[in-house]
Parts: C-alpha cells; sequence; structure tokens
C-alpha cells in the first residue's frame, strides 16, 4: 500500500529540502505539501496520510491549532506529528508534544536525524495497526472475534435504529462438533473451523460481517437485511456446509449446522443483548427440533 507524507510549512524553502531528503531514501510513495495548518488538515481530510511533518509558527492556522483540529476527528488519532521548532524554543516543543505531536525536529534540522525520526514513527505506526488487527481477529479462523463483533452490533444496531431499517443477526452453532474432535482430533476440528469461516464468507456481501462467537459457534450480521432475507441466507449458508466436503485424513467429512435467526425491525427488539438472546433461543429450538435446521426468532409468525 502507497504510503503519504503531508509536510506543512510556511517556507516553501524548508518544504522542498524536506521533501528532497525524503524522496532520497524513498520513504514514500505520495508527498503532499501545505503552506498552513488549515490548508494541512484539508488535505488529510481529502486524502489517506500516514505521517505529518509541520512547522509550529506558522502565518494563519499555526502547529498547535492544527493539532488540535487533528485531535477532534478520531480517526487521525494514530498519525504521528513530527513537529519542526527552533532549537532554542523548548516550550513550544512541550506544547507541541502536550497537544499529541508524537516527536520533533530542531530547524535547521540534520537530514539523517529527520529521516530517523520518521521511521520511527511510521514503525511506532505500523505495530499499533498490527496490534488493533490482532485486538479484532480471532487467532485460529483469522475472522472478527466475538468483542468486535459487539462492538459492529453496537454501531448497526443504533444505526437501524436511527434510519428505522432492519438488521439481522444469524448465530450458528456446528452439529456434534464434539464428536468429529473425539474420532477425528482436534487438529481436523480446527481446520473444519477455517473451512465454515471460509463457507460463511463466500455466503455474504460486502456490508455485511462473519465473526467467531464462540469455540464452534459462529455469527453473522446482515445490515438492511429483514427476516425473510435472513432466513434465506440462513437456509443457503446451512446447504452449502450439508453439501461441502471437508478434508478427512482417509476420507471427506460430512458436517451440518443448526442456526438461529433474529431481526431487529421497528420496536420489536430493544437492544443488542435482545437480538442476541433471540437469535441464541432460536438456535436452541433448531438443536432441539433435530438440528441441521434454521429456526427464527418469531416462531409463531
Ligand atoms: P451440538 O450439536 O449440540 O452443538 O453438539 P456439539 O458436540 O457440537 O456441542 P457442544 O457445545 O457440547 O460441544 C462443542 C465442542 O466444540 C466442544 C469443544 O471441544 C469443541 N470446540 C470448541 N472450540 C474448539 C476449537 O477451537 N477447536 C476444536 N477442534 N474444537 C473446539
Ligand atoms: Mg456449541
Ligand atoms: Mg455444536
Amino acid at each position: 500500500m502507497d504510503i503519504s507524507v503531508l509536510i506543512i510549512d510556511d517556507s516553501k524553502a524548508i518544504r522542498d529540502t524536506v521533501r528532497e531528503h525524503l524522496q532520497m531514501v524513498s520513504l514514500f510513495e505520495n508527498y503532499y505539501e501545505a503552506g498552513d495548518g488549515s490548508e494541512g488538515f484539508k488535505i488529510m481530510l481529502k486524502n489517506k496520510i500516514d505521517i505529518v511533518i509541520c512547522d509550529i509558527v506558522m502565518p494563519g492556522i499555526t502547529g498547535f491549532q492544527f493539532l488540535a483540529l487533528k485531535g477532534s476527528k478520531p480517526e487521525f488519532e494514530d498519525i504521528p506529528v513530527i513537529m519542526l521548532t527552533a532549537e532554542e524554543s523548548v516550550d513550544h516543543k512541550v506544547r507541541g508534544l502536550e497537544q499529541g505531536a508524537s516527536d520533533y525536529v530542531t530547524k535547521p534540522f540534520d537530514p539523517a536525524e529527520l529521516i530517523a525520526r520518521v521511521k520511527v514513527q511510521l514503525k511506532i505506526k505500523s505495530l499499533q495497526d498490527r496490534l488493533r488487527e490482532l485486538a479484532i481477529t480471532d487467532g485460529l479462523t483469522r475472522t472478527f472475534n466475538r468483542r468486535y463483533l459487539i462492538e459492529l452490533m453496537k454501531k448497526e444496531f443504533y444505526r437501524a435504529k436511527r434510519n428505522k431499517t432492519n438488521l439481522s443477526f444469524i448465530l450458528l452453532d456446528i452439529d456434534h462438533f464434539k464428536r468429529i474432535n473425539d474420532t477425528y482430533g482436534h487438529q481436523q476440528g480446527d481446520s473444519i473451523l477455517v473451512d465454515i469461516v471460509s463457507i460463511l464468507e463466500k455466503g455474504i456481501r460486502r456490508h455485511e460481517h462473519v465473526a467467531r462467537y464462540g469455540g464452534e459457534e459462529f455469527a453473522l450480521l446482515l445490515p438492511e437485511t429483514d427476516l425473510n432475507g435472513a432466513l434465506t441466507v440462513a437456509n443457503n449458508i446451512r446447504k452449502k456446509v450439508e453439501g461441502f466436503k471437508f478434508a478427512g485424513q482417509e476420507k471427506p467429512l460430512n458436517i451440518t449446522i443448526s442456526l438461529g435467526v433474529a431481526t431487529f425491525s421497528d420496536k420489536n427488539i430493544e437492544s443488542v443483548d435482545h437480538l442476541i438472546k433471540e437469535a441464541d433461543d432460536a438456535l436452541y429450538r433448531a438443536k432441539r427440533k433435530g438440528r441441521n435446521r434454521v429456526e427464527s426468532g418469531e416462531p409463531w409468525k
């Protein structure tokens, strides 16, 4: 992916020097420049910026004001800012760091130092990105974990309520999975879980989400999908799993799943917990009624 730097300084000569030094070590694909904080902020709103190098004293919007603007946007939180400050201005350095800058370089700057500091910030940023990814994914199946699912559900539930649209939730559980583990071993079980996730991911659209809900339970979150739509999705997935030949040591294995569907529409469901409970109850009914089937949260309809 392209890495982009934004250089904010009222002096074109300084912007040129910074850019030329960075270009010499080919750290970036894209270089953006701005003459003051306001122009710089506008560039950030329109482009994916990975790091900002920003002068403090500028006519118009200063570096401090730029830091405040940037701080008002949560999505900019992890974009590091390296300040360009005058050698003697200790209070500028302190204030800048307190207001969210990650580091500073004093003017006139040493190119090697600037590059080294930029590299450190890019390294920290890539570690932060990796950490965020690890925090939301399940280690075995690489799909979203339950914690992130709940976050997504809160957002989608709020949106469905506000826009008066539907939100469907499907919980599914592998049938007799303990038997699979006992017969073929835990590793075989694990590989089935990975296969199930790829079946699920192929069965959904771009704005829909798959997550590992628990051990051998998975969830699908389907925004703007009514109960009938969700039942169709659930049944298609049920059939796909039923027909799938899971790789086994000697012969392919057949597996089935049970699914519970719940849909928020208008006022029938009061909260995310309620939506989960409806799907969970439906899943329980699907198990009780013989497995390899779909039940919904509104059985009376
Ligand atoms: P049911 O049809 O009622 O769902 O029967 P079941 O055997 O699937 O249900 P149960 O919930 O009793 O057992 C689930 C099993 O899933 C127990 C556990 O060993 C297994 N399991 C949970 N997480 C993992 C995992 O990460 N890997 C493997 N291989 N097995 C797991
Ligand atoms: Mg289970
Ligand atoms: Mg099970």
